[in-house]
């Protein structure tokens, strides 16, 4: 198995790299590099550029509108967007919805919806969970049923990231309930401007505001919107959820993270000495940069497995849980750092006040923010239950 990028793979690296230093808005980075979550205004314009690129779905096939990227591809241009700071690509759309049309949607969704993926008509938001489906997510209720040419939709949402700024959602509903519950979940795509609809703010706990609770009460809505058949999602749902976990051990984002780490602890003093100095915190650092070269060439290893055509087992999850905890280490080092500081404020406030030293004040709302990551895209316990099977079956 080789690591080494090959020299087509260095040469796109090379380009996605120029790509970036000359088309991503200064101003837009310089807030993602503080750790600010982006602006809608922010995440509208970056796909914007890189659909006028052809880059903001790169892994969808070139007949809709992407470029065929494989996951090695998929990987670099990932890395070095983290790297150099740009926004995250709001994955409903393109990563999810996308793929899941292209693969079981008929004719006319491909051609309603895709293109308005692209070109930012429809931002998409996910309606998965429920407040008694999370984890166990086929126990869900929210129910559709039939009348006539349309679905009649009734229950709740929640955990709808970024479902504000969204104008259509994709959701499982329940369409039988006797059975397996597995077998009697379907596929719909869901106008929020439909009668019936209520959304609200869930506020999270450094005072962000980037999840909702999403409300349907006899909400029509068209035969035509079901994809695939009727109590078939589960097999979509399934198919949906590998793409939402590509990417899923960040290493870019933590790479970023690590330097900005580094330059606070060089910045902040501990009695007359920089923090870096100090034995204990230097070894937790130095720990922290172990394990990430350790995921790095995991991460590489599960690609070249991928691109030869090989099938992943636990890899994901071990990527998911060794991601994860190696981004909260690092928000941990920082609040640490950072010291009373590290209060769940918002940002401006701290930095009107001048409390944290300059530039860094967001990395405490980081550091609360970022206890989501071991929870979404299927918990860190249950990937741990996934790699306890897999070990056990040999
Ligand atoms: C910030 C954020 C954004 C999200 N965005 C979206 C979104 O846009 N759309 C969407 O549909 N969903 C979204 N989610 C929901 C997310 O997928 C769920 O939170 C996740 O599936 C866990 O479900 P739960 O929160 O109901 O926790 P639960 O399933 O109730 O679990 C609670 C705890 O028990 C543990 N646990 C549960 N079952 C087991 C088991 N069998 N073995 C061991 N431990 C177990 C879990 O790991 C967890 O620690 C988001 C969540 C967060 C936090």
């Amino acid at each position: 198995m080789d690591l080494n990028f090959s020299p087509e793979e260095q040469a796109f690296q090379a380009e996605v790299q120029a790509f970036l230093a000359e088309a991503l808005p200064a101003e837009i980075a310089d807030r993602v590099g503080r750790g600010e979550e982006p602006t809608r205004d922010d995440m509208e314009r970056w796909h914007a550029i890189l659909n006028e690129k052809g880059w903001l779905a790169g892994t969808w096939p070139a007949e809709f509108g992407g470029q065929g990227w494989g996951p090695i591809e998929l990987h670099i241009f990932e890395e070095e967007c983290a790297k150099a700071s740009a926004p995250r690509i709001v994955p409903f759309g393109t990563k999810m919805l996308g793929p899941v049309l292209q693969k079981f949607g008929t004719p006319e969704q491909q051609a309603e919806y895709l293109p308005r993926i692209l070109d930012g008509r429809d931002w998409w938001c996910q309606g998965y969970s429920e407040p008694g489906a999370g984890s166990d997510l086929a126990s869900l209720k929210t129910k559709a049923e039939r009348d006539g040419d349309v679905y009649v939709v009734n229950g709740q949402k929640t955990w709808t990231t970024l479902g504000q700024y969204a104008n259509r959602i994709f959701c499982l509903v329940r369409t039988k309930f006797e059975g397996k519950p597995q077998e009697g979940i379907s596929f719909l795509l869901i106008d929020l401007d439909t009668p019936g609809i209520e959304m609200r703010p869930i506020r999270l706990i450094e005072g962000g505001y980037e999840v909702n609770e999403v409300f349907f009460t006899d909400v029509r809505v068209p035969v035509e919107n079901l994809v695939g058949e009727e109590n078939m999602g589960w097999t979509i749902a399934k198919y949906l959820l590998g793409h939402e976990r590509t990417n899923i051990a960040g290493t870019g984002f933590s790479v970023q993270a690590l330097a900005q780490v580094k330059a606070l602890a060089r910045q902040v003093k501990r009695r007359g000495k920089a923090l870096i100095e100090n034995p204990l915190f230097a070894a937790r650092l130095a720990s922290v940069e172990a394990e990430l070269e350790a995921v790095k060439i995991t991460n590489l290893r599960m690609l070249s497995k991928a691109a030869a055509g090989g099938q992943l087992g636990a890899e994901p999850s071990m990527l998911k849980i060794k991601g994860t905890v190696i981004r909260q280490e690092l928000n941990d080092l920082a609040r640490r750092a950072l010291g009373p500081a590290a209060a769940p404020f918002p940002s401006e406030d701290l930095d009107n006040l001048a409390i944290a030293p300059k530039g860094h004040a967001q990395n405490a709302a980081g550091y609360f923010n970022n206890r989501k990551i071991s929870i979404y895209g299927g918990s860190n316990e249950i990937q741990r239950n996934i790699l306890a099977k897999g070990m056990m079956r040999g």
